[in-house]
């Protein structure tokens, strides 16, 4: 019997059901790659492609770099390239992105827990003088990422890093990226514990070991000690949470499964406690899960997010207790949010120790290695030997005693790093965007930075920590999804008719105890030289039109 609702003049046939395709996943037997992205992680582990920058492509030049380590393998050490210059955004959409290849690369520093010393910090900042044009970003990741980087100059670079103790290993690619950790982690007034021990832990024991240099895609990971959670525990693939049990013992809830960019999705309780000495482990069998259980037919599916959505949390936690520790996790609770806290730690404050901590935001995390070298001067004339870097593209530093607390303070505003920013300086984040990065369709840190003075300037007395975040294209490398203002890069139309940069509009996102994804008005987008106008309106809007104790 054909079904009722058969089109007329249609053969009916009768519905088969459907095959559902596999997903590529290691441990259901999907050995053979399904793109091309696992081909090339298949015929060759990445981390091989070290000695090959050292021993041919540094001494050859760009070259003699074989294709596939350049547009793959290089992320294993954090090394992309990066976009030619005076590629117009308009013709984006018609050229790959290997037709955008500049011979410079884009190469970030993995900070794990944003944690420097001043030797360190000088480290980095020569680096960026001496190799990158003096450019680097403070990304929200606590990294450091420099432009103009030559393939000639890597091995010096390495040198350099690993002499202080830092590294690029697995700071790209689809591996185990850098692990945030709180800035103030050991001094924090309210912590619960200090999560450093740990991160140096997993650090250690697993980052770049070739158990994990073959994932499906990134896995981002946080550990956290505090109720501030501004490592944003919310959006990463693993996050480690401080939390007392019941007993008073301190130990972490473990959230797996965050993610923005396409299908967002908050990372999820397993409602376990783990003990500090627990963790390592644990992070090896959330790891290993999505390693082998992790999606690898589709780049846009490969995300952890996509597994707990399709097992659910109790799944998970069943698999990684049964089959990868070998043990059961014991019930713990869940972190407390502290309503109204901004995670962003600016200003000047105490810490448990009675000495301050001062927190400065650079504008959009622009910062300059000549900058930088000052800020380790600063810190070291001030008796600091301890700066962070933080999740909202800001630095912190520690163990300042009170009587030079105002030093320190005049010393970092003269370079423009302003401890007492407007809530525009200090809540506005921008991604790479058009000017080094191949997949952004339009501009976003000097679009963001004009947005700050304009709205310095226009709305002087507007106090509410509105958030901001601008991107260059679809993806959500500045966190759009989870922002009071979310403004995602693309074309639009102006009033000519013309195609010209502008945002789509993301409005009402936020994380903590406003924890939501903001959302996308259709067809409210703005052109880039309107965006001033626009935030404006809806900022003057609100004021008008809120609500007693409406953020
Ligand atoms: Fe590049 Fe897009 Fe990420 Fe911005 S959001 S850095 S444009 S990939």
């Amino acid at each position: 019997m054909p079904p009722s609702s058969a089109q007329p003049g249609k053969a009916a046939t009768a519905a088969k059901p459907r095959r559902r395709r596999g997903e590529g996943q290691w441990a259901l037997g999907y050995r053979e790659p399904l793109n091309k992205n696992e081909e090339n992680k298949k015929n060759d582990d990445g981390l091989n492609v070290r000695d090959r920058i050292v021993n041919v492509y540094s001494k050859a030049g760009f070259d003699s770099i074989d294709p596939a380590d350049l547009r793959g393998r290089f992320r294993w050490f954090g090394l992309y390239t990066q976009r030619a210059p005076g590629i117009d955004g308009g013709k984006t959409a018609v050229l790959e992105p290997e037709e955008l290849d500049d011979r410079y690369f884009m190469l970030r520093v993995r900070i794990d827990g944003g944690q420097l010393s001043a030797a360190q910090l000088r480290a980095v900042a020569e680096i960026s003088r001496d190799y990158g044009r003096d450019t680097a970003d403070i990304t929200d990741r606590q990294n450091v990422q420099y432009h103009w980087i030559r393939v000639e100059d890597v091995p010096a670079i390495w040198d350099k890093l690993e002499s202080v103790g830092l590294s690029t290993m697995e700071a790209c690619g689809d591996t185990p990226r850098v692990i945030l950790g709180c800035p103030l982690a050991g001094v924090a007034e309210q912590e619960v514990l200090d999560p450093t021990a740990q991160i140096e832990q997993v650090y250690e024991e697993h980052i770049g070991s070739p158990l994990y240099s073959n994932l499906p895609r990134k896995f981002k990971s946080s550990m956290s000690g505090c109720s501030v959670h501004c490592v944003n525990h919310e959006i990463n693939d693993v996050a480690f949470v401080g939390v007392h049990n019941e007993a008073g013992e301190a130990g972490y809830d473990l959230f797996v499964g965050g993610g923005l960019s396409t299908n967002p999705m908050f990372a999820k309780r397993l409602g376990t406690f783990v003990r500090p000495d627990q963790v390592s482990e644990v992070w090896a069998g959330v790891c290993s899960i999505f390693r082998d259980y992790g999606f690898r037919r589709l780049r846009t599916r490969a995300r952890i997010k996509f597994l707990i959505k399709e097992w659910g949390p109790e799944k998970f936690r069943e698999v990684l207790e049964e089959k990868y520790l070998g043990y059961a996790l014991p019930d713990g609770p869940a972190p407390e949010l502290d309503p109204g806290v901004r995670r962003d730690h600016v200003g000047v404050h105490r810490q448990r120790d009675g000495k301050f901590y001062v927190g400065f935001a650079p504008k959009v995390g622009r910062v300059s290695g000549t900058s930088l070298l000052r800020i380790a001067e600063i810190a070291e004339e001030h008796g600091s030997d301890r700066i962070r870097t933080t999740a909202d593209q800001k630095l912190v530093i520690l163990d300042i005693e009170e009587d030079r607390v105002p030093s320190i303070t005049a010393a970092l505003e003269s370079e423009d790093f302003q401890v007492n920013p407007s809530v525009f300086r200090r809540q506005t984040m921008a991604c790479t965007g058009i000017e080094f990065c191949k997949l952004a369709i339009v501009e976003t840190k000097g679009r963001a930075a004009t947005l700050i003075d304009e709205l310095e300037k226009r709305l002087p007395d507007f106090e509410e920590p509105v958030t901001i975040n601008v991107n260059g294209c679809p993806n959500s490398c500045a966190r759009i999804q989870v922002a009071d203002i979310g403004l995602k890069g693309q074309l639009v139309m102006n009033e000519q008719g013309e195609q010209v940069e502008g945002y789509q509009i993301h409005l009402g996102g936020g994380m903590g105890l406003t924890q939501a994804f903001g959302k996308k008005i259709r067809g409210l987008k703005t052109t880039a030289d309107d965006l001033p106008d626009y935030v404006e309106r809806v900022l003057l809007r609100f004021q008008e039109q809120r609500e007693e104790g409406e953020n």
